[in-house]
């Protein structure tokens, strides 16, 4: 089993934190989507997410990237024990590095997956603590994630989930808003185009302009994302979103060539 040594890909967010005066420094994870390694890593993929996955947008489209995906994947579900070793120890490096350049560490574990990293139990210290998000509470966290009813996560003071609408989990979505979530929504929307102000009703936050989305104002919004790698390919309706529509269900995967 071949063990990297850096698990986490650095992501740096140069906007002002609010009140802050410091960037984000944020350690993205990113693993072999959906069931690719043999293990499933997204329990509520759909068939539209999965052809539009970021996992083939930006270094994604390399094979030797891709490869690297693939190991870390097959080393967490083959041997956790050790897996969680790296991980923490990439963390502690990740938060020194960050204070070093005054800049706030984050983590967001599921670049490319929909893991409840909340209940993977680590240890920090010889000490065991139920996840790495108890681990280390002066590290803020993110994610996306498609998973309703993730109770200990959303319990977390340093652990913010946006949800995450595919083609087909609207009234999953709807839920979601109405527990206060904030919903992502792909757009046939350009990068840098305007966004709609609001959709299906709800106000909407361009996504686009920060990935730091622990800092988007609480609850009841639409994060708009303009759709990219493969996602860019698909005409407007299912998983990418009319900028003009709404919350629909009945809508059919289009790939255009
Ligand atoms: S879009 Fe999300 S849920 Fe869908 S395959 Fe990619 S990482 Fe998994």
């Amino acid at each position: 089993m071949y063990k990297t040594k850096n698990l986490l890909s650095i992501s740096k967010d140069s906007k002002t934190v609010k009140g802050m005066a410091k960037g984000v420094m944020t350690g993205i994870m990113y693993f072999a989507q959906h069931n690719l390694s043999g293990n499933q890593v997204c329990p509520k993929a759909s068939p539209e997410c999965i052809a539009a996955c970021l996992y083939t947008a930006g270094r994604g489209v390399y094979n030797v990237v891709q490869t690297g995906r693939l190991n870390k994947t097959k080393w967490f579900f083959g041997e956790r024990d050790t897996f969680m070793v790296r991980l923490v120890e990439n963390i502690q490096s990740l938060v020194k590095t960050a204070n070093k350049n005054n800049m706030l560490p984050a983590i967001r574990l599921n670049g490319t997956s929909d893991i409840a990293w909340e209940k993977i139990a680590c240890k920090r210290d010889g000490k065991v603590f139920q996840s790495v998000f108890d681990a280390f509470p002066e590290l803020q966290s993110y994610d996306y994630s498609k998973v309703l009813g993730r109770k200990r996560a959303v319990a977390l003071p340093n652990y913010h989930l946006t949800f995450s609408l595919s083609e087909n989990n609207d009234a999953d979505a709807l839920e979601a808003l109405k527990q206060g979530y904030n919903v992502a929504v792909v757009m046939d929307t350009k990068r840098g185009e305007e966004k709609p102000k609001t959709w299906g009703g709800y106000p909407v936050i361009d996504g686009d302009e920060t990935d730091v989305r622990f800092l988007d104002p609480k609850g009841g919004h639409i994060v708009a994302l303009s759709a990219k790698g493969k996602a860019r390919h698909i005409v407007s309706g299912g998983f990418v979103r009319s900028k003009n529509g709404g919350f629909r269900t009945d809508i059919m995967l289009k790939l255009v060539a």
